[in-house]
């Protein structure tokens, strides 16, 4: 497969603005906080932002610096042995600016920290910690990276007072290799969403798989069955867009009826949700997605 498949109608839509999205645009330009909605240049921005029917606003803050110790084969971020030390007033400057922002619904992430010896997972709790203090209102997701599969630092996260604990499998078990980072499987990455949920049970736990990397529906279906037999609660299926020339090239564009037929089979397999759609990301309308579901 040589030339570049090209980009079909449904990834060309506009997206509408939701009302709370300029309230939050013009008032982050005060508080150095880094979203990657903003830095990604995120489609969904206006619905996520906007809040949509539950007036649920979401955004997804970087914690951690922009430099990732991993390279994945489908992810942008810059990679280096040894980034930079981490910011330690950044759990208390991230949380307050956070609060003051008027968000209902965060997704704090961050890139892969193999140089830290918890790998950063103190730093994330912290950030939690000192957030809901502030603003015990505020749903909390970390979306964390798998710790080397050192599970005393997935119990500190989902220990932290967090509402949402997500960790993203990327993709089907036959692609890990291809796919990720060689530090990363779908055996510790389930063994992390296992562990959160053993730890915490009032925790949501929830996974990310991109499609349109050569999968076969067959990887998708035994994939899904995995993460529901791991104790996995919400599943978002989106697109995989490839970011540059030099990382792995999109197989194919998935129709949106398809992703239709995977939200009906993860809500006959028993996910409290399953996000489905091209354009859907792991963070995508989080906030009315959980209210939405936890709700009814
Ligand atoms: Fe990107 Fe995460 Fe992989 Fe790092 S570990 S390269 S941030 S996907
Ligand atoms: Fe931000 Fe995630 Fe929504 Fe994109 S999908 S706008 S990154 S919260």
């Amino acid at each position: 497969k040589g030339a570049r498949l090209r980009l079909p109608p449904w990834l060309k839509t506009e997206i509408p603005i939701g009302k709370n999205f300029n309230k939050l645009k013009n008032t982050l330009r005060d508080l150095n906080l880094h979203t990657v909605c903003e830095e990604a240049r995120c489609p969904n921005i206006g619905e996520c932002w906007g809040g949509g029917e539950y007036n649920t606003a979401t955004a997804t803050i970087m914690l951690m610096g922009d430099t990732c110790t991993r390279g994945c084969r489908f992810c942008s971020v810059k990679t280096a042995r040894r980034p930079p030390p981490l910011d330690p007033n950044e759990p208390y400057n991230t949380a307050k600016a956070i609060a003051a922002w008027g968000l209902d619904y965060v997704v704090l992430t961050s890139v892969d920290r193999d140089d830290i010896s918890d790998g950063g997972a103190e730093h994330f709790a912290k950030t939690v910690s000192n957030l809901k203090e502030r603003d015990s209102r505020i749903l909390v997701e970390c979306l964390t990276p798998d710790f080397r599969g050192d599970l005393a630092a997935v119990e500190k996260i989902a220990l932290s007072g967090l509402d949402v604990y997500a960790h993203n499998v990327e993709t089907v078990r036959e692609l890990q290799r291809f796919v990720r980072d060689p530090r990363a499987n779908i055996d510790q990455s389930l063994s992390v969403l296992r562990h959160a949920k053993k730890v915490n049970p009032s925790v949501l736990t929830k996974t990310s798989i991109m499609l349109g990397l050569g999968e076969t529906d067959q990887q998708i279906h035994n994939t899904m069955t995995e993460l529901r037999e791991a104790e996995v609660d919400c599943l978002t299926l989106g697109q995989y867009m490839q970011p540059t020339k030099r990382h792995l090239k999109v197989d194919e564009y998935v129709t949106p009826e398809k992703f239709a037929h995977w939200e009906k089979v993860g809500n006959e397999m028993g996910f409290v949700y399953t996000a489905s759609g091209p354009l859907v990301r792991s963070s995508y309308k989080a906030g009315e997605f959980f209210l939405k579901n936890l709700l009814k």
